[in-house]
């Protein structure tokens, strides 16, 4: 999705795979790198339909390719994995299942969520966490176009400032003075700012919780 989006993510799967296998091991992947600007027009239009046949060519030429699995690097547009996967034979690895099971092992209930407008307060991915037996707690309305609107202004453009990282740690901290336990970074891009180091309750960046999962099932482990 978001280039920032797909260098983090490549960027970890190769740091992660270093760490477990150790040596000059590194992981084989495919990338789609697509771009961006057209996924946000749909997006801001709400042309979700069109965005799915877009999500659904890159599967199936995932696949084409020889990928033995699918990771989408970003938690908005999973809200298309349905279409996504259409006639797709190989399996999804959803990043808000990985999510929800992390935070199931942690014995965490409510997780505070920060994500795009249309991940909080659409009904795909809270739904999906509440389904595991989870209760996300989202952030007031005026946080929220704030979450939003550094993802789309900034981090999406790799652009990190001090004055986002301030509020977005105090929207955090609004989420946990209204009861989250821990806090998920819903968003592939919320970690360039905000990280356990800066964060009151545990948290779970989406990203990294995604590609760790990612590493397990291409292993084996
Ligand atoms: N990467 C972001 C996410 O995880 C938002 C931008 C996008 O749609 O990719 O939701």
């Amino acid at each position: 999705m978001s280039a920032a989006s797909t260098q983090i993510y490549y960027r970890e799967l190769c740091n992660r795979t270093r760490e477990r296998i150790g040596g000059l091991h590194s992981p084989e992947l495919l990338i789609r790198s697509l771009d961006f600007a057209k996924i946000e027009a749909l997006q801001m239009a709400g042309k979700w339909e069109q965005a799915g046949e877009v999500l659904n060519r890159q599967a199936k030429a995932l696949e084409r390719g020889g990928a033995d699995f699918i990771i989408l690097a970003t938690n908005t547009m999973h809200k298309l994995a349905e279409q996504m996967m259409q006639g797709v034979s190989v399996p999804l690895l959803h990043i808000a299942d990985a999510t929800a099971e992390r935070i199931q092992q942690s014995g965490l209930r409510s997780p505070g969520l920060m994500a795009t407008a249309f991940t909080m307060e659409q009904s795909f991915y809270t739904e999906r966490l509440a389904a595991t037996g989870l209760t996300p707690i989202i952030p007031e309305a005026q946080d929220r176009a704030e979450t939003h609107r550094i993802i789309y202004q900034e981090l999406c453009r790799d652009l990190v400032t001090k004055e986002s990282e301030v509020a977005y740690i105090a929207i955090a901290q609004r989420l946990v003075d209204h009861g989250a336990d821990c806090l998920i970074l819903g968003c592939t891009e919320v970690g360039m700012l905000l990280n356990q180091g800066n964060v009151s309750v545990p948290v779970f960046d989406t990203t990294l919780v995604h590609c760790d999962a990612a590493l397990t099932m291409a292993l084996d482990e």
